[in-house]
């Protein structure tokens, strides 16, 4: 927070600024609250910060970028669009992918755009954290049919049952099973204290965990693809998360192409019609 005198601000004053900088802690999260709370993922570092705030009235050059209690669904995370440099928090990098996201959920290029001098394993990391909060809403739907009577292992094609690797001894878990398994085990891994004590900078070390995470969630994917292709198809047409997730570990070479079955790349989806 530097200089605010511009121009056509008529209302700066020294304790307009002040108000401001009482709220420096980012609350762009709020709505991933919910969403993580189930696997324990929690959107801000700093837990005081999510007690129920007053309604403050901030300054105009400084918006409150927070939802206060008895904000209504439709205000959701209003607040003007902040540029990277200008987001002076620790979770700057998960401020900003959720902005992204928010404002264009189909330009997953674009999302997965690191800003210039970004840490590559940091923005690796948030964005995985992202996938296993969203992830979260498409096995809140996959509960409706995904069932143990029905689906009694994990699978997506014939080829493969995937054992969960929850337990001690991985096993056979009905996929809905699996899928809860998998997300609490991911959220465990990420909060780890061991590996991934700050969210600044990463040791190449743990950076070399998110390709097996990557690997475990995306069958989350490909079983709600090949059984609960509905719910699928609904999920991705509000998300765009499989694309999103597909260009993602592509892009950085967290999975080998060939487990990659949902087809989801201009490429598959073009070899896929000449093939029909
Ligand atoms: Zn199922
Ligand atoms: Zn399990």
């Amino acid at each position: 927070m530097t200089t605010t005198t511009t121009s056509s601000s008529t209302t700066t004053s020294s304790a307009g600024v002040s108000t401001a900088n009482a709220n420096l802690t980012p609350m762009d999260n709020a709505s991933a609250a919910s969403a993580a709370a189930a696997t324990g993922l929690s959107t801000t570092g700093s837990g005081p910060s999510l007690a129920p705030m007053e309604p403050v009235s901030a300054p105009a050059l400084h918006p409150l970028r927070r939802n206060c209690a008895g904000t209504p669904a439709r205000d959701f995370c209003a607040w003007p669009l902040e540029s990277f440099d200008e987001m002076d928090s620790t979770l700057a990098v998960q401020q900003m992918i959720q902005q992204s996201i928010r404002a264009h959920v189909e330009d997953v290029e674009g999302i997965l755009r690191a800003p210039d001098t970004q840490d590559e394993g940091v923005w690796k990391y948030e964005h995985l954290r992202q996938f296993c909060m969203e992830l979260n809403g498409l096995a809140v739907l996959l509960q409706s049919e995904c069932v143990p009577e029905t689906c009694t292992q994990m699978t997506a094609t014939e080829q493969w049952i995937f054992l969960c690797a929850a337990h001690k001894t991985p096993k056979e878990c009905p996929a809905i099973d699996y899928t809860r398994h998998t997300l609490d085990g991911a959220a465990c891994l990420l909060n780890s204290n061991k590996y991934f004590p700050s969210r600044v900078s990463i040791k190449e070390s743990s950076v070399a965990k998110l390709g097996s995470v990557c690997r475990r969630v995306y069958r989350i994917f490909s079983h709600a693809y090949f059984h609960h292709r509905q719910i699928f198809d609904d999920f991705e047409a509000q998300t765009c998360l499989c694309r999103r997730f597909t260009v993602f570990v592509t892009k950085y070479n967290l999975m080998s192409r060939d487990n990659l079955i949902v087809p989801m790349l201009e490429q598959d989806l073009e070899a896929g019609e000449s093939e029909a």
